[in-house]
């Protein structure tokens, strides 16, 4: 195995995504060592008990101290709290970067908490999962995935290939953008879907009891797939929500429009409206699985589901 790319890694939050740095560090053999800080004991004590780190703390600022990357994977309405503990104690030259799915409200809170001298470069890993808490990561989740930086002006190049090679050692590819456009990117590929799901199946929450037994019983025709959206922490949702407000108004907007053209079409019988949106929204799930961010298995895979046997025989 090549020689550890930092001596030591600071992991700050070890939920979902600090767990599953945490085992692709591990697997990859990128850190001399490993500590591990999150808030609460409970979740530490679980950390511990599996494995993820050389060393434990509550306390952030005594997992940062001669640390030369630190990761800070907490909510975004975290950041800032989160940067006042860590500053005293950084090493001068660190790395420190985030994981955070809004960008310039992460910059906003922590650029100015941090001291100039240590390279302060915001990241955000393109993916996850709708599970939460250490038990829930793995070392795959960043394979063939995206991390989007958004330096900031002046990043030295070094520090943003250095870092650049650590992600690319997870398995992900990197690409950089302004903090703003990130913002607007990632309002329309993920946080307006998350908040659609949200509010439909809120709407089936709100229905009749017998009706909603039945949007249960039924619910392979289409509203399971959202679902798994509806399912993803609260608290994460609630923060990207708070901290990307412009942009996901913004977008949503432009939904809301869609949708009353939408409505129209439906009132109206305009049925080649309907098939030519149709048709192109077909073709962008062409070009996703083309592109390697989705299988091309119908049903999203999942047939396992309905025909047991058959799922097992196709793993094998
Ligand atoms: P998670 O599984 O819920 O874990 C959150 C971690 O942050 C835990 O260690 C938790 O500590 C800690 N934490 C929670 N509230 C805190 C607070 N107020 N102050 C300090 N620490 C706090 O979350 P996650 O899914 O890993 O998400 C972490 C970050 O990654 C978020 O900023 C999110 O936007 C971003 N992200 C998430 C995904 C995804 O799909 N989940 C994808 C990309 C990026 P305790 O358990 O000890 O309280």
């Amino acid at each position: 195995m090549p020689a550890p790319l930092f001596d030591k890694i600071a992991l700050i939050g070890i939920g979902l995504i600090g767990s599953s740095l945490a085992r692709v560090i591990r697997r990859e053999g990128l850190a001399g060592h490993i500590a591990i800080s999150t808030r609460s004991a409970a979740t530490l004590a679980r950390a511990g008990e599996l494995g993820l780190g050389d060393s434990y703390s509550t306390d952030p600022a005594i997992a940062v101290a001669g640390a030369d990357l630190v990761v800070v994977s907490v909510p975004v309405g975290a950041s800032g709290e989160v940067a006042e503990a860590i500053a005293p104690a950084l090493k001068p030259g660190a790395i420190v970067t985030d994981v955070g799915s809004t960008k310039g409200s992460v910059i906003a809170q922590m650029q100015p908490r941090l001291p100039a001298n240590v390279h302060f470069i915001p990241g955000h890993p393109l993916a996850g999962t709708e599970k939460s808490g250490p038990d829930s990561g793995f070392a795959e989740l960043f394979e063939n995935r995206w991390c989007v930086f958004t330096p900031l002006p002046g990043t030295d190049p070094a520090a943003l290939e250095k870092l650049s090679e650590f992600w690319r050692r997870c398995g992900s590819n990197v690409d950089t953008m302004d903090p703003d456009h990130h913002d607007m990117v990632l309002a329309i590929v993920s946080h307006l879907p998350h908040i659609i799901a949200y509010n439909i199946v809120g709407t089936a929450d709100d229905l009749q009891t017998v009706t909603k037994s039945e949007v249960i019983k039924y619910s392979a025709s289409g509203f399971r797939d959202f679902t798994r959206l509806a399912a993803s922490d609260p608290t994460m949702w609630r923060d990207v929500c708070l901290h990307n407000k412009d942009a996901i108004l913004e977008m949503l907007a432009r939904f809301s429009e869609d949708l009353a053209s939408l409505q129209r079409a439906i009132r109206w019988g305009d049925g080649e409206k309907l098939f030519d949106l149709f048709t192109r929204t077909r073709a962008i799930r062409r070009s996703i699985i083309e592109a390697g961010q989705e299988v091309d298995a119908p049903d999203f895979g999942r047939q396992g589901l309905a025909h047991p046997e058959k799922g097992a025989a196709s793993k094998a």
